[in-house]
């Protein structure tokens, strides 16, 4: 890892914004060479491969490379909510977390901070632990940069938001989402495979693979239909996914038709049929109504309530 080139001439994600973050230019993602996080403790909302029963160590960055209108942690990817923290500063909080007995410490929208994540992994191994990391991402990664990834990173945690160009184009005005998500996905299982293993109790946590996420959105069922289908005849009803319901309207949805409102069931059932329909094996489906409690405050001294204290 180059970590003046890496900053100095910001290309690490698919923007390639080409700015100087060293000199406090910020690119698509809104962040300098400075990196800043939101939050770090034992996330008890993930999916039970990841929670188990001791929590799975989030380190959630600010910014994000992504900016979708309707963000589900806007307070943190747009809203300026952060901490600074250097590398040693991260090393201490993933020391800590580590003491505490997480299962996996999880790298939350981290990529536009690759280079420290990256230094961070090889101070952890020099160290000694052992335990998985985790890049937890927006899937809107560079598929050349995936194997430098998976030389640190043991699991990929990808989100595949959009199928649809044209709704890409809408929501984070880049409509190459689709394809360089697809082939980024590829690299990512074709250097870790698929997450293993897969326990969907939790009992035993995951070392290793990819799972891929995907939040369904109101009044974009086809989306999510076209999400599916296309993960499942690229990589087969073995892919492990993980379908959530948990979207919310923020305060930038106000006015965006029925991203202003909340999923309705008949929408949601129609996802589930379609899951069942293309046979996927290894599936998380979050329940219609999930606990408010994680869904995050990060103006909040406690931004999951559902955490214990
Ligand atoms: S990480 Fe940020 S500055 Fe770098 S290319 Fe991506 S959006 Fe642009």
């Amino acid at each position: 890892m180059n970590w003046n080139s890496d900053y100095e001439r910001c290309e690490l994600c698919p923007r390639r914004c080409g700015v100087n973050r060293l000199a406090g230019e910020r690119g698509a993602c809104g962040e300098t060479a400075t990196c800043h996080v939101a939050s770090f403790g034992p996330h008890f909302g993930e999916e039970p491969c990841f929670t188990g029963t001791r929590g799975s160590g989030t380190i959630f960055f600010r910014g994000c490379a992504c900016g979708c209108f309707f963000c589900q942690n806007y307070q943190i990817s747009r809203g300026g909510l952060g901490e600074t923290m250097d590398n040693d500063g991260l090393f201490r909080a993933a020391e800590a977390l580590i003491a505490r007995g997480v299962h996996n410490l999880n790298f939350v929208t981290g990529d536009h901070f690759w280079p420290h994540i990256a230094e961070l992994a090889r101070r952890l191994r020099g160290a000694g632990h052992r335990l998985p990391l985790l890049l937890n991402s927006s899937g809107y990664l560079l598929p050349e940069r995936v194997a430098e990834y998976a030389r640190r990173m043991d699991i990929f945690l990808p989100d595949y938001k959009f199928a649809d160009a044209d709704l890409a184009r809408q929501c984070m005005g880049a409509a190459d989402y689709p394809e360089t998500a697809l082939a980024a996905l590829r690299e990512m299982v074709a250097a870790r495979g698929f997450l293993f293993p897969f326990d969907p109790t939790g009992r035993e946590t995951a070392r290793e693979g990819v799972l891929v996420r995907h939040l369904v959105l109101p009044g974009h069922v086809e989306n999510s239909l076209r999400a599916l289908r296309r993960l499942r005849d690229e990589f087969g009803p073995r892919l492990p996914i993980s379908v959530m319901s948990q979207y919310r309207p923020v305060p930038r949805c106000r006015g965006r038709g029925d991203f202003a409102r909340r999923l309705t069931s008949a929408e949601y059932a129609a996802i589930r049929a379609e899951i069942t329909a293309l046979e996927f094996e290894h599936v998380f489906i979050q329940e219609f109504e999930p606990d408010d409690a994680f869904f995050p405050d990060f103006e909040s001294e406690r931004p999951f309530r559902g955490n214990p204290e």
